[in-house]
């Protein structure tokens, strides 16, 4: 198995320090140099770019007290905007991730695709009219549960929820944007293992769970009162979780020709909504599994998140692996740090690892602020 890029990425940061020190040390002997030359070869090797970021947000809104997870993905539509004329200003190409996927890049340039998660109705009128403005393409993966069953576009004054049918044939429809698929339930599913107590008059942190026992369209779950179910079995992503049912925990098979019903049926509707074929799919929860890409892959999807290498951007690729953005990066803080920081991820993410410094300093501030508290699973 191949290691994973934060593995490799910490090995070079640890290897380079080392060498580093190694530097000074012959420069303090007063070997100048070859000092010099060893210091200059590390940071360069440091630097370098081998990887094409793809970037991941998922709400842009100024309130995201709706989302249980809201602190941990939401972003502010100002400090979006900020972050995306960032980009523009320090010479970043944002470009289509089919490049990505078909190997048309050089992660030497500066290039970098910009992904959406879950639709949500806020990235509509938010986040859509500054990429617009920005000429910024981006991906936008939809579950098709998630899907509002509203009738034509909504504006501002929705700020709750997900896209529509309509919004998302808008977006996939005015050549800058492309709809992918993000499955058909966005759910955590019960599996064996232990019970855990919960609140039940409110959503919490289990709310993926309790889409499990809301059968159907959940696209407006928050305005409903949450299923007062407590305790609650151990959860995993329904793709790749052989399930506990009534009759006992699912063998592979019957995981596997769940996913695949799931999975395809998912894939028409969202193909039927579009007018076209989609094969871009998007991993809840960034879980997946060799089984659970084989039963995607053979109900036609053909390009996935969820890796865990660099991106090379110059050959073609099935799988890219992303960096999630959220706000408060460093804690609360003044926009100049906030954008800091965005620039510090990106570039981390592309593969120069001189900015980690920075990275870490923001993590260990908002981890010590204390109000931030880690949201259990990736949504
Ligand atoms: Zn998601």
């Amino acid at each position: 198995m191949a290691l994973d890029r934060k593995h490799i990425r910490y090995a070079r940061v640890v290897a380079g320090v080392v060498v580093l020190s190694g530097a000074v040390l012959l420069i303090l002997r007063g070997h100048w140099a070859v000092g010099a030359v060893l210091g200059a070869g590390t940071l360069w090797a440091l630097s370098r770019r081998r990887s094409v970021p793809v970037i991941v947000y998922h709400a842009v809104t100024p309130d995201a007290s709706w989302l249980p997870w809201g602190a941990n993905v939401a972003v502010r539509p100002e400090v979006f905007r900020a972050q995306m004329e960032t980009l523009a200003r320090t010479g970043w190409e944002v470009v289509p991730d089919d490049r990505l996927f078909g190997g048309q890049l050089d992660p030497r340039k500066r290039q970098l695709a910009l992904h959406f998660d879950d639709a949500y109705h806020n990235v509509f009128v938010h986040a859509r009219p500054c990429l617009e403005r920005l000429g910024f393409p981006a991906t936008v993966f939809a579950s098709t549960d998630f899907i509002d069953p509203s009738q034509g576009v909504r504006g501002a004054d929705t700020t709750r929820g997900y896209m529509n049918a309509e919004e998302l044939r808008a977006m996939d429809g005015d050549g800058l944007f492309k709809i992918g698929c993000h499955g058909k339930d966005h759910v955590l599913g019960p599996v064996p293992g232990p019970m855990m107590a919960r609140d039940p008059a409110t959503w919490g942190p289990e709310t993926a769970h309790l889409w499990y026992y809301m059968p159907g369209n959940k696209a407006r779950w928050f305005e409903q009162a949450p299923p007062g179910i407590t305790p609650i079995p151990d959860s995993q992503s329904v793709l790749v979780a052989r399930l506990l049912t009534p009759q006992g925990q699912e063998t592979e098979a019957q995981r596997s020709a769940r996913v695949r019903a799931d999975l395809s049926a998912a894939r028409s509707l969202m193909s039927r909504l579009l007018g076209r074929e989609v094969v871009d799919f998007c991993w809840p929860f960034d879980r997946v599994s060799d089984a659970a890409l084989a039963d995607a892959r053979a109900v036609g999807f053909a390009h996935f998140t969820g890796g865990r290498q660099d991106n090379p951007g110059n050959r073609p690729v099935e799988t890219v692996s992303r960096t999630h953005v959220h706000d408060h990066a460093a804690g609360f803080a003044p926009l100049w740090v906030e954008l800091l920081v965005f620039r510090a991820r990106v570039e981390i993410a592309a593969g120069n690892l001189l900015w980690s410094p920075i990275s870490w300093a923001a993590s260990a501030r908002r981890r010590l602020s204390g109000q931030f508290p880690r949201f259990g699973r990736r949504i």
